[in-house]
């Protein structure tokens, strides 16, 4: 699943970028996969962690986010996640 230069981390570790894009805290924001339906808190995906970032549903393993940043850019893909439940602050 992961190439040699892949480091698989948990959703903690896009929180920083995250709380960047969306201005609040995200790691416990519960997330649906578009794959398979499951909902977990944004910490209980795998994130994968290479030329950009891919983080993976951890039942199905199909891709719910991806972020590639350049400079001042970033795109962020949320085509594999359903929904993202935020709260306010
Ligand atoms: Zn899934």
């Amino acid at each position: 699943m992961t190439g040699i230069a892949e480091l698989r981390l948990d959703g903690n570790a896009i929180g920083g970028v995250m709380l960047e894009l969306f201005g609040i805290e995200l790691t416990a924001a519960p997330c649906s996969c578009a794959g398979c339906g499951a909902r977990e808190e944004m910490a209980r995906l795998d994130v994968y962690i290479g030329a950009g970032i891919v983080v993976r549903c951890r039942h199905c393993e199909a891709v719910m986010i991806r972020i590639v940043e350049a400079g001042e850019r970033i795109w962020l893909d949320l085509s594999g996640t359903i929904s993202l439940e935020l709260t306010r602050p």
